[in-house]
This record gives C-alpha cells, sequence and structure tokens, in this order.
C-alpha cells in the first residue's frame, strides 16, 4: 500500500512537470526531494524486483554464479587483463565457450568428458585439469567459488591449461 501511494506521488509530480503545471522553483524543489527520498527508493524496489526475476530463474548459469543480487567488487591486487579475465569466467562468456554462439556451429565439447565445454566444468568438474586445478585452488561451489579462491591463483590456472 505504502508502494502505491509513493508511486502514485511520482506520477503526478511527472504529469504536472511533463504538462507545464510547476514553475521553476516548484519544479527544482520537488527534484531535490525526489533525488532526496524517490532515489533510494526506486532503486530499492528495482533491486527487489531484480531479486525476484533472478530467483525465480534456478536454470539461468548466472544464477549458479550469483544468486544473491548486488554489488560485485573487483580485487585491488589485480591488474586490468586479469579483472577482465575473472569477470569474463564469472559470466561464463569467454572465446573458447561461446565463440558457436557467433558462427552458428554446435557448443563446443570437452575433449576428455565428452561433454558441452562450459566455465563450470573447465574450473570445477574435468578430469583433464585435476592435477593442474590442485596446484592452485581448492574445488568449491561455484555460488561462491570467485569469493573464496585467490583470483589470481585462477588467472594462472586458465594461463597453465591455455584457455
Ligand atoms: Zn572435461
Amino acid at each position: 500500500m505504502e508502494n502505491t501511494s509513493f508511486f502514485v506521488g511520482f506520477l503526478v509530480m511527472w504529469v504536472l512537470t511533463e504538462t507545464n503545471k510547476l514553475t521553476l522553483q516548484q519544479n527544482l524543489l520537488l527534484t531535490y526531494l525526489s533525488s532526496e527520498r524517490l532515489v533510494p527508493r526506486i532503486n530499492s524496489l528495482c533491486h527487489k524486483e531484480w531479486q525476484d526475476v533472478r530467483s525465480k530463474q534456478t536454470s539461468n548459469k548466472l544464477f549458479e554464479v550469483k544468486p544473491i543480487i548486488g554489488n560485485t567488487t573487483c580485487p585491488g591486487h589485480l591488474g586490468q587483463r586479469e579483472n577482465t579475465i575473472i569477470n569474463r569466467l564469472r559470466i561464463g562468456h569467454t572465446r573458447v565457450t561461446c565463440r558457436h554462439l557467433l558462427s552458428g556451429d554446435t557448443p563446443p565439447l570437452c575433449d576428455e568428458c565428452n561433454c558441452v565445454l562450459t566455465i563450470k566444468h573447465i574450473l570445477l568438474e574435468c578430469s583433464a585439469f585435476n592435477d593442474i586445478r590442485k596446484k592452485y585452488f581448492p574445488c568449491s561451489p561455484l555460488s561462491n567459488f570467485f569469493e573464496s579462491t585467490d583470483l589470481l591463483r585462477v588467472v594462472s590456472f586458465m594461463k597453465q591449461i591455455n584457455l
């Protein structure tokens, strides 16, 4: 109920502004009040709506990586290139795993396991990389992999396996 009256107020303000029924001073005052009160509320409501949509998409690969929506911080000790690698691994988009989307080919298969090649498979599952993986990081669920693993070691792992 509170949300409804909030949006009705916002809608009335917008209509008054668009139809030039407000003076410049009134408009500036409303703009000031809007930024103070409305923007945080709108952000909060959008965040809740986004989380609700995400929570229903359990088969989405991004849900597995980040089930709770929020800020993702870039570790300060990584350079720009390493941050780019980590971000691409997070969203599962790399040249190796997504090339088929542009070319129209079938998804690439793992040479060792004969399953679809995904970032999750490469980082956590593929037996071909078990020995190398153990050298760099322990296996953990993908949902907290990027938060619990030394990301420089992940980059080193990817470099060693030439992907
Ligand atoms: Zn494999």
